[in-house]
């Protein structure tokens, strides 16, 4: 498998011949099962380039998408377990979301949040995220208009006339620095040592927040029941890779 196969954007492509000679095992595999917009499961380890094989596919989606607006959420989302793995991944990214001017936004405990808050509120096209971190910016409310597909806005000119602020809806909303609104790329890295860290309360509060019609994706260094759990609660119809 050659990296020209994937067909990716040439400024994609060129950023891969210039670092590497060939495809992991890993990244051959996963780029057409990804690209076909199918849902899947990696068992791989770190080092297998596996960030390269679930990030890619993830750009070319996103570069299916609406422009994006100030304040957008992201529509790749990246949920990881560790800071140092969420730097980890952000250095590989860079340069593919430079080399397609995709906004790219990186959150994760013990760091200020003054500059996180300021990446995400420009408006991202990719975020790459430590649950907690990003439980803090997204603030889930009483209920959710996820699902709402249907929206009157009754006696338009008197709610402008009266400079109406939606109160008692919003009181039960709640906004938060980001959402998920937009997401439709979710993928879940190291799932199993997310779950051994605790984190699938948030986890699952997270995903919540995401469209059902998402492509989810989900790499794990094990396979154990709990991660199977997830794999069946988040996916549909997914494809299988142990490498
Ligand atoms: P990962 O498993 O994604 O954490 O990747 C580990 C390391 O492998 C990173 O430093 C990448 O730069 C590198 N890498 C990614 N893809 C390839 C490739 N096709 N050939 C050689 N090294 C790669």
């Amino acid at each position: 498998y050659e990296f020209k196969e994937a067909s990716f954007p040439a400024p994609l492509e060129k950023l891969l011949y210039d670092n590497y000679k060939k495809p992991t095992i890993i990244q051959s595999i996963s780029w057409p099962v990804a690209l076909s917009g199918r849902d899947m499961v990696g068992i791989a380890q770190t080092g297998s380039g596996k960030t390269l094989g679930f990030l890619l596919p993830g750009i070319v989606h996103t570069l299916k998408q609406a422009p994006l607006a100030r304040g957008d959420g992201p529509v790749v989302l990246v949920v990881l377990p560790t800071r140092e793995l969420a730097q980890q991944v952000e250095v590989v990214a860079r340069d593919y979301c430079n080399a397609m001017n995709l906004g790219l936004a990186c959150v994760f405990g013990g760091a200020e949040k003054g500059p996180q808050k300021d990446a995400l509120r420009k408006g991202v096209h990719i975020c790459v995220a430590t649950p907690g971190r990003l439980s803090d910016f997204l603030s889930f409310g009483t209920t959710n208009l996820r699902r709402c597909s249907y929206l009157v806005l009754d006696e338009a000119d008197r709610m402008l006339d009266m400079g109406f602020e939606p109160g008692r809806l919003s009181d039960f909303l709640s906004f938060g620095t980001t959402n998920l609104r937009r997401c439709s790329y979710l993928v879940l890295d190291e799932a199993d040592r997310m779950l051994d860290m605790g984190f699938e309360p948030q986890i699952r509060q997270i995903v919540r927040q995401i469209r059902d019609d998402r492509q989810t994706l989900m790499f794990s260094a094990t396979w154990p029941t709990a991660v199977r759990k997830l794999a069946r609660d988040f996916q549909s119809e997914e494809v299988f890779l142990n490498v």
